[in-house]
C-alpha cells in the first residue's frame, strides 16, 4: 500500500515535470529526492534504487545512451527516411519561424506574442493613403474599367506612375517608396476595396517579380539600372513562371535556356537561347520587361561540368526580337493585364541572369524565399480590404433595403450572413497586421504566409458569397450600380494564383509546418545528413531526447487540458478573452502530439496524406488566426464595443479547428490508433461550440448601425462620400435613412396611417401638409429617397450596349431581311 503511494507520488512528478517540460537531469533529481523522501519514511527499499539506476543512469550518461540507445535507433532512422528533392529542401530551407513555432511548440509563450509593437503607419505612409490612394480610388471607374474600357484608363495608368505606385517595394536610394509591409498592406487594402484591377494591377510589381528578385539578388549593375527606372513606372514589369504543362507543380517548367555562344550588339558572347511558352503572366501585355524563369542547361559544358543546372531567373526585354507577348486572356471579366509570353530560341547574354551567371540555377531558391514575403502581403490584404469594404456596404444596404415591411438585415436569417461577414473581416484585419508586423520585424514566415494565403482568400469568397446572398438580385445584375459583382466574380482569381489553395492546404500550410516549425524534426533530419558520423551522432542524441521529451510533455499537457477542459491552462488575461488562450493552448498541445503519432504512424508516407496534411494545417491556421484576433484586440486597447467580433472570431476558429482534429480521428488512416487518439484529446466530445445566434444579431447590428465598432472594422478603406464612390454613397444613405426613420414616424403618426417606407418624398409632402415636418426636415426625406433608390435600383441596358461584336446585330438585321 505504501509502495503504491510512493510509485504514484513518482508519477506524478514525472508528470508534473514533463508538463513543465523540465531538464531532464533536473527530473532525475526530483524523482531521486520523492525515493529519497520515501527511503527516510521506510516504505522505499533497496529494489526501487536499483530499478531507478538501471534507467536513470544511461539516460543521463551520455556516452552509455549514446551508444546503447541513439545508436541503433539513428542507424533505423536513416535507414527509413525519405529522400528530400532539392526543390523540397530549398523551400523548407527559405524563410524563418515565427509565432507559428510558438504554436507547433504546443506551449505558446502569450507574452511574447504581445510584446511585438502594434502595426504603425508612417507620417510619410499615412499622407500617401491619404492623398494618392484616395485619388486612385476615386479615379477608378470600375464600370469603365471592367466592361467599357476592360482596361485602367490612361490617366490612371499615369498617375500610378508618376506617383510610384509600383514602387512600394524599392528602396529609397533607388527612388522607391520603400514602404514597411504593414503600409504596402494598406494601400492594398484601400485600392481593393475600390476595385480589383486596380488592387491587382499595384499588387503584382510589388510582390513577388522582377523588383523584388532584382533588390534581393540583382548585380549592382543590374539594380543601379533597373530599379530606378521601375520606381518611376518607365519599365512595367511582369514575372513568367508557370507554363501549360507546369502550374501548380511550377518546378517541372519545361522551358529551356540552352548555354551557347551568339552575338549580341555586334560581339560574339556567351549567352543562352531560351525556349518558353508562358501563360496566366499578369501585366505581361503590358510590360516592358519579363522576369523568365526557365530551366538551365549546358550540353557542351561550356560553363562547367554539370549540364542540368536547374531552374534559373533571367530579366528579359519585352521589345527583345521574336518574343511574342501583347495578347491577352480575359480572366474572369475582372480584365486586368495578363496574357500569354512564347519564345522559341532566342538568344540572350548570360548577363541577363538575375544575379549574373553565378545565380544559374539558383531560381527557385530565389522564388520561394521571396514568396515566403510576397504572400504575406499582396493576396492576403487584397482579401481583407474587399472584405472590409463589403462588410460595411452589406451592413448598409441591408439596414436599407427592406422586404415584408421591415429592414433585410433585421431578419435573423440575414443576420447569419452579417456575423459572419462582419466577424470573418474582424479576423482578416486582424490577420494581415499581425502579419506584415511580422516582417518588417524581419520575419520571412513561409508557413505562415501559405497560412494568409488560403485563409484569407477562401474567407474573402465566404465574405462575398455571403454579401451576394444579402444583396439578392442587386448583386447579381452587372452594371455601374452593382459595387458587389465583380467581387464575386473575381474570388476564384485569389484562389488560383500564388500556389492554387487545395495544394496550399493540403501540401503546403502542414507540409512545410511540421518540419520547419517543429523544435526537433528537422535536427534529426540535418544529424542524418550530417557525414562527420560522431559530430551527426551526438546531434542525432540532442535531438532525439529532445524529442522524446517533447511528445511525452504534450501528452500529458494534451490529457491534462482534456480532464480539466484546459480551465487551469495559462492566461495573460482574466477577462473575457481567459477561455480562448486557454483553448488555444489546449489545440496548441493537440498539435503539437498529433503531429508527432501522425509522423511516427505514417512515416514518409505522410506526404502523401494529404487529408491528414490539411488537417493539422487547418488547427495551426486557426490558433495562428485566432492568436492574431486577441493580439488585435489588445492593440487597439481592448475596446469592449468590439466583443461580439472578438467571440465570434475566436469562437468561429477554435471551433474549426476543433472540427478539423474531428475530422483528422475519425479519418485516421490508422483507425484504431485514430479512437485512443480521440480518447485522448476530446474524451468528452467537442468542447467548443460554434458562434451563437446571439452574436450574429450584436454584429449584424453593428454593421448596419454607424457607431466605433463599425468604424475600426472599415478603419482605412475608401469610403469618402463622393458621388464617384458608391461605397461613400452608402454610408451617407444609411446616415440618412436612419435620421429619416423618426421623422417618417411622426408623419404616420400625425397621419394615423401606417405608410410603407417608399416615396419618401411623398411622406415629406404630407408631413408639411400635417404640419409636423420643418423644411429642412422635408428636405431630408426626399434626399433620403433619391438615396434610397439609388442604393436599391439596378441597371437596364439595350442589347446593343451589350454585345462585344456589335456588327452582328447589323448582319442580323440584313440576313432577316433577306429572308423576309
Ligand atoms: C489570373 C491569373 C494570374 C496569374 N498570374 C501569374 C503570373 O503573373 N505569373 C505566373 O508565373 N503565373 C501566374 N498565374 C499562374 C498561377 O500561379 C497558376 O494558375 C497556379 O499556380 C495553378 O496552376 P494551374 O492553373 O495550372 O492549376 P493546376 O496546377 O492544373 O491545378 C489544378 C488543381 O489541382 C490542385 N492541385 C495541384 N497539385 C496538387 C497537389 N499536389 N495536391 C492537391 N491539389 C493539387 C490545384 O490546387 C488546383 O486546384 C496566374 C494565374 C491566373 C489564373
Amino acid at each position: 500500500m505504501q509502495i503504491t503511494f510512493w510509485l504514484l507520488l513518482v508519477l506524478i512528478t514525472l508528470g508534473v515535470a514533463s508538463y513543465w517540460r523540465l531538464k531532464l537531469t533536473v527530473t532525475t533529481l526530483l524523482v531521486a529526492a520523492v525515493l529519497a523522501a520515501g527511503t527516510i519514511a521506510g516504505h522505499i527499499g533497496v529494489l526501487s534504487w536499483i530499478v531507478f539506476g538501471a534507467l536513470a543512469l544511461p539516460l543521463n550518461i551520455s556516452n552509455l545512451r549514446k551508444t546503447y540507445m541513439t545508436a541503433p535507433i539513428f542507424r533505423l532512422y536513416k535507414k527509413i527516411m525519405p529522400e528530400m528533392s532539392r526543390t523540397e529542401q530549398e523551400a523548407i530551407d527559405a524563410g524563418t519561424v515565427w509565432w507559428d513555432g510558438d504554436i507547433f511548440s504546443g506551449k505558446p509563450d502569450w507574452e511574447k506574442l504581445h510584446a511585438v509593437p502594434k502595426a504603425r503607419l508612417t507620417a510619410e505612409e499615412q499622407a500617401f493613403l491619404d492623398g494618392p490612394v484616395e485619388e486612385a480610388c476615386r479615379m477608378a471607374d470600375e464600370w469603365e474599367i471592367n466592361h467599357t474600357r476592360a482596361d485602367l484608363p490612361p490617366q490612371l495608368w499615369q498617375f500610378l506612375k508618376d506617383e510610384k505606385f509600383f514602387a512600394m517595394i524599392i528602396k529609397k536610394e533607388y527612388g522607391g517608396l520603400e514602404f514597411s509591409a504593414y503600409a504596402q498592406s494598406r494601400v492594398l487594402q484601400k485600392l481593393s476595396g475600390a476595385g480589383i484591377v486596380l488592387a491587382s494591377t499595384v499588387g503584382v510589381p510589388n510582390s513577388l517579380g522582377p523588383g523584388e528578385l532584382l533588390q534581393h539578388y540583382g548585380t549592382q549593375e543590374q539594380k543601379d539600372h533597373f530599379l530606378p527606372r521601375l520606381a518611376t513606372g518607365e519599365e512595367i514589369p511582369c514575372f513568367a513562371l508557370t507554363s501549360p504543362e507546369a502550374g501548380s507543380d511550377a518546378g517541372a517548367i519545361p522551358d529551356t535556356g540552352v548555354v551557347c555562344k551568339g552575338e549580341w550588339e555586334g560581339k560574339e558572347v556567351l549567352g543562352m537561347k531560351l525556349t518558353f511558352n508562358k501563360r496566366y503572366i499578369t501585366l505581361a501585355p503590358v510590360a516592358t520587361i519579363v522576369g523568365l524563369a526557365f530551366k538551365m542547361q549546358d550540353p557542351e559544358g561550356l560553363l562547367g561540368s554539370e549540364k542540368e543546372l536547374g531552374i534559373t531567373c533571367a530579366l528579359i526585354p519585352a521589345d527583345l526580337e521574336g518574343l511574342d507577348i501583347g495578347r491577352r486572356h480575359f480572366p474572369l471579366n475582372i480584365p486586368f493585364q495578363n496574357g500569354p509570353i512564347r519564345g522559341e530560341n532566342l538568344f540572350v547574354p548570360l548577363d541577363f541572369i538575375i544575379g549574373g551567371p553565378k545565380m544559374a540555377g539558383q531560381g527557385w531558391r530565389m522564388l520561394v524565399e521571396c514568396l515566403s514575403v510576397g504572400r504575406c502581403i499582396t493576396l492576403p490584404s487584397n482579401s481583407a480590404g474587399g472584405s472590409k469594404t463589403t462588410a460595411l456596404a452589406t451592413g448598409a444596404y441591408a439596414r436599407i433595403r427592406r422586404q415584408f415591411k421591415m429592414p433585410v438585415g433585421k431578419m435573423e436569417g440575414v443576420e447569419e450572413m452579417l456575423g459572419r461577414i462582419g466577424g470573418n473581416a474582424y479576423l482578416m484585419d486582424a490577420v494581415t497586421s499581425m502579419t506584415t508586423k511580422g516582417l518588417d520585424i524581419g520575419q520571412k514566415p513561409s508557413v505562415i504566409s501559405a497560412i494568409c494565403k488560403y485563409h484569407l482568400t477562401e474567407k474573402m469568397r465566404q465574405v462575398v458569397n455571403d454579401s451576394m446572398d444579402v444583396h439578392g438580385g442587386k448583386g447579381i445584375i452587372l452594371g455601374p450600380k452593382n459595387y458587389i459583382g465583380r467581387g464575386y466574380q473575381g474570388a476564384p482569381i485569389a484562389i488560383t494564383v500564388e500556389g492554387a489553395n487545395i495544394l496550399t492546404r493540403n501540401m503546403m500550410i502542414f507540409g512545410q509546418g511540421a518540419m520547419r516549425c517543429h523544435p526537433y524534426v528537422l535536427k534529426e533530419l540535418y544529424a542524418a545528413q550530417n557525414t562527420d558520423s560522431a559530430e551527426a551522432l551526438k546531434e542525432f542524441d540532442k535531438a532525439l531526447f529532445g524529442h522524446i521529451g517533447f511528445a511525452i510533455s504534450n501528452f500529458l499537457r494534451s490529457l491534462w487540458f482534456s480532464l480539466t477542459g484546459a480551465k487551469l491552462a495559462g492566461s495573460p488575461f482574466k477577462d473575457e478573452t481567459r477561455r480562448y488562450y486557454q483553448g488555444m493552448e489546449r489545440l496548441s498541445s493537440n498539435l503539437a502530439f498529433l503531429t508527432d503519432i501522425s509522423m511516427g504512424v505514417l512515416g514518409g508516407e505522410l506526404k502523401r496524406r494529404e487529408r491528414v496534411s490539411a488537417r493539422l494545417g487547418d488547427i495551426l491556421s486557426y490558433v495562428y488566426m485566432g492568436s492574431a484576433v486577441l493580439k488585435r484586440y489588445e492593440d487597439e486597447g481592448r475596446q469592449k464595443a468590439d466583443l461580439p467580433l472578438v467571440h465570434w472570431a475566436m469562437q468561429d476558429s477554435l471551433y474549426r479547428a476543433q472540427v478539423a482534429m474531428e475530422e483528422l480521428l475519425d479519418n485516421f488512416p490508422a483507425p484504431a490508433i485514430g479512437k485512443i487518439l480521440k480518447l485522448i484529446v476530446m474524451p468528452f466530445g467537442k468542447n467548443f461550440g460554434r458562434p451563437a445566434d446571439k452574436l450574429d444579431h450584436q454584429i449584424a447590428n453593428i454593421l448596419q448601425t454607424p457607431c466605433e465598432s463599425r468604424d475600426r472594422l472599415g478603419q482605412g478603406q475608401y469610403l469618402s462620400r463622393e458621388e464617384s464612390n458608391p461605397f461613400g454613397r452608402l454610408e451617407q444613405a444609411l446616415d440618412d435613412v436612419l435620421a429619416s426613420e423618426p421623422l417618417y414616424d411622426k408623419v404616420c403618426k400625425a397621419a394615423n396611417e401606417r405608410f410603407p417606407f417608399v416615396q419618401l418624398d411623398k411622406i415629406a409632402d404630407k408631413g408639411l401638409e400635417l404640419g409636423v415636418l420643418t423644411e429642412q426636415e422635408a428636405d431630408l426625406l426626399r434626399r433620403t429617397e433619391i438615396q434610397r433608390l439609388d442604393t436599391i435600383n439596378v441597371d437596364d441596358f439595350d442589347t446593343e450596349e451589350l454585345m462585344a461584336d456589335k456588327s452582328l446585330l447589323q448582319k442580323d438585321k440584313k440576313k432577316s431581311a433577306k429572308a423576309a
